[in-house]
């Protein structure tokens, strides 16, 4: 059986190049393909018949299939997306007044083993091809077709720089002004925070937001919700962020999930405190959402208020976040998990 080469990742150019002239042609295909959502090759009637049979014996247009889709009350869809792989992956959609932002994955599972979240309870299975990263907008698109995703925020499961070549072939797909066209400004990668891969970033010159997952900048605390940061501590991750915000002039900004009796106190606002006073850092405050598996609690208001009045005091931009979907397992691979423990 010849295997098909996935088309979804491939850039106009790089189309071209391989369906050869005349060169119309290509961009009839990527225009179909991401900008009319096309999911088949017979759906694109205005390319001869038989050169639509020639794409369907060679290229492959990755699909995902919803296995579910849950509604939260304030809006969000939680799916659960299954690969040609049969493996599955999440993807959140969070629709506000003015944004309708799509939380995506890079990876099948994670490495990285937060204690907080499910994704890393999992464990780690493989990296996903950038076709599938891109199908994660485009099925999206699909099933929600009257209203287009504004933003990207690379927040789903796994690590995006783990999986760095794919993600950010996907993403220039993603906003390619014949495709979804989402702008740069608009797309988010968030990650652990592994110092080189900040510093490789930086020399990409490209303009996507970043956010780094601090959650503490006490190293005892933060090592005991995040392993990374035993390998990686946070003088070490501070300084490649410094070098990224010097290199780039960009803001980074911080997710902290604000986790009761964890990392809530004094000590931790003091830390934080010192340690992003004059930088171009912000702070997204998002209170726990308790998973099974790490059943610490939401603070109460008054200390998420607090915590975050102290970094507005100290000049630090802070805004709390609550986190949307919750009500449907909306935290990190919390759906995957589900799914994974009824198969079993
Ligand atoms: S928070 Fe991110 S890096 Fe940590 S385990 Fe979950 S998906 Fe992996």
């Amino acid at each position: 059986m010849t295997i098909k080469t996935p088309i979804l990742g491939l850039l106009p150019e790089e189309l071209a190049e391989k369906i050869g002239p005349p060169k119309y042609r290509a961009d009839q295909i990527f225009e179909w393909l991401h900008g009319k959502l096309a999911a088949s090759f017979a759906e694109m009637t205005n390319l001869p018949k038989d050169f639509r049979d020639t794409l369907e014996q060679t290229y492959l247009i990755t699909t995902l299939n919803p296995v579910s889709a849950e509604k939260a009350n304030d809006g969000s869809i939680k799916w659960l997306f299954e690969t040609p792989r049969k493996d599955a992956v999440e993807a959140v959609l969070i629709p506000t007044e003015s944004r309708r932002t799509l939380c995506i994955s890079t990876q099948v599972g994670c490495k990285f083993g937060c204690t907080f979240c499910a994704s890393g309870q999992a464990g780690f299975e493989r990296n996903l091809g950038a076709d599938e990263i891109i199908s994660e907008v485009l099925s999206a698109e699909r099933l929600n077709p009257f209203e287009r995703i504004s933003h990207i925020v690379i927040m789903g499961m796994g690590e995006p720089f783990d999986n760095a070549d794919n993600l950010l072939r996907a993403l220039k797909t993603l906003n390619h002004p014949s495709g979804r066209g989402i702008g740069k400004r608009r797309i988010t990668i968030s990650t652990v925070g592994i110092p080189k891969k900040i510093l490789w970033f930086a020399e990409q010159n490209l303009p996507f937001e970043l956010s780094v997952s601090l959650h503490s900048a006490v190293d005892s605390v933060r090592t005991s919700i995040m392993p990374v940061n035993k390998a990686f501590p946070t003088k070490e991750l501070f300084e490649a962020c410094w070098k990224y915000t010097e290199k780039t002039n960009r803001v980074i900004t911080f997710e902290y999930i604000l986790i009761g009796g964890v990392n809530t106190d004094e000590t931790n606002a003091s830390a934080l405190i010192s340690a992003l006073k004059g930088r171009k850092a912000k702070v997204n405050l998002i209170p726990y959402n308790p998973i099974d598996e790490y059943p610490q609690k939401r603070p109460a208001l008054e200390t998420i208020r607090g915590f975050e009045q102290k970094l507005i005091r100290a000049g630090i931009p802070a805004t709390v976040r609550f986190s949307k979907g919750s009500s449907v397992n909306g935290a990190c691979g919390q759906l995957r998990l589900r799914h994974i423990e009824k198969k079993q």
